[in-house]
């Protein structure tokens, strides 16, 4: 379980004020596992700051795949992508090769996060699909309601590290927000920003679309904390359970 080991060796990402917060779900096959690690105490010392951590353990069960939702994909672009499969493959690997690269690059801002679009969650992170070919796997974000041309924001301040068109994921931003995470969008049908191209907070980053694997237009969101897909929702939730506070043991 791959996973779990890289929790073990890495348990926190620090924000840049030193007070380590942060939270993480652990994707695996059977459930995922959401740790969180709150600061509790912080010593009057003026050399000793010691923060302790309280750790909270909540099990969430991903559904049987018996209960697999089959993905209507027309023929055609089926056809299309089984011709692709090798450069497919490839993409993927290049993904995991940069998602490996930006698990430690820049530090996250205490900001509150918000969604990419304000919309009906249509299928919900590790649902269970099954493709045309009888493959299962469990979806890897949440899709949100959004048509075609519907404006797609940046949830927090970053940098884009990722702006092309793959096989599968059609077009696709990716944005790097420090401290290990990122955030990443498919199936666009416009680009708006650049690789390189720092962004802040609510800045459009591409328009809703139907390109690559999809039945109809909608928005595919994920939030990867060091290479690992987390639950989105539940990432915003308890990141924003701590973003721009005052803590009583802050600096
Ligand atoms: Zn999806």
């Amino acid at each position: 379980m791959p996973y779990y080991s890289e929790f073990e060796k890495k348990p926190v990402s620090q924000l840049p004020d030193g007070l380590g917060i942060f939270v993480t779900n652990l994707y695996g096959r059977d459930q995922q596992s959401l740790v969180q690690f709150l600061p509790t105490l912080r010593s009057d010392s003026l050399h000793h700051n010691i923060v302790r951590f309280k750790e909270t353990k909540i099990d969430v069960k991903i559904p049987k795949l018996k209960k697999k939702v089959s993905l209507r994909i027309p023929a055609s672009r089926w056809k299309k992508l089984v011709k692709d499969k090798t450069l497919s493959k490839q993409q993927t690997q290049k993904l995991k090769r940069l998602y490996k690269e930006y698990r430690n690059v820049g530090a996250a801002k205490r900001q509150c996060w918000s969604a990419p679009v304000e919309s009906k969650k249509v299928s919900s992170f590790a649902s269970p699909r099954t493709l045309p070919n009888g493959h299962s796997y469990f979806h890897t974000g949440v899709d949100l309601r959004a048509r075609t041309g519907r404006p797609i924001y940046s949830p927090s301040d970053g940098e884009v590290i990722f702006a092309e068109e793959l096989v599968v994921p059609g077009k696709t931003v990716v944005i790097n927000h420090g401290s290990g995470i990122l955030s990443r969008y498919l199936h666009l049908s416009e680009f708006r920003v650049a690789v390189g191209d720092k962004i802040q907070k609510s800045e459009i980053i591409g328009l809703a679309g139907a390109t690559g694997r999809v039945e109809a237009a909608h928005l595919h969101w994920e939030v990867i904390w060091k290479s690992t897909k987390t639950n989105p929702f539940l990432f915003l939730k308890k990141w924003n359970a701590h973003c721009n506070q005052n803590l009583a043991y802050g600096l």
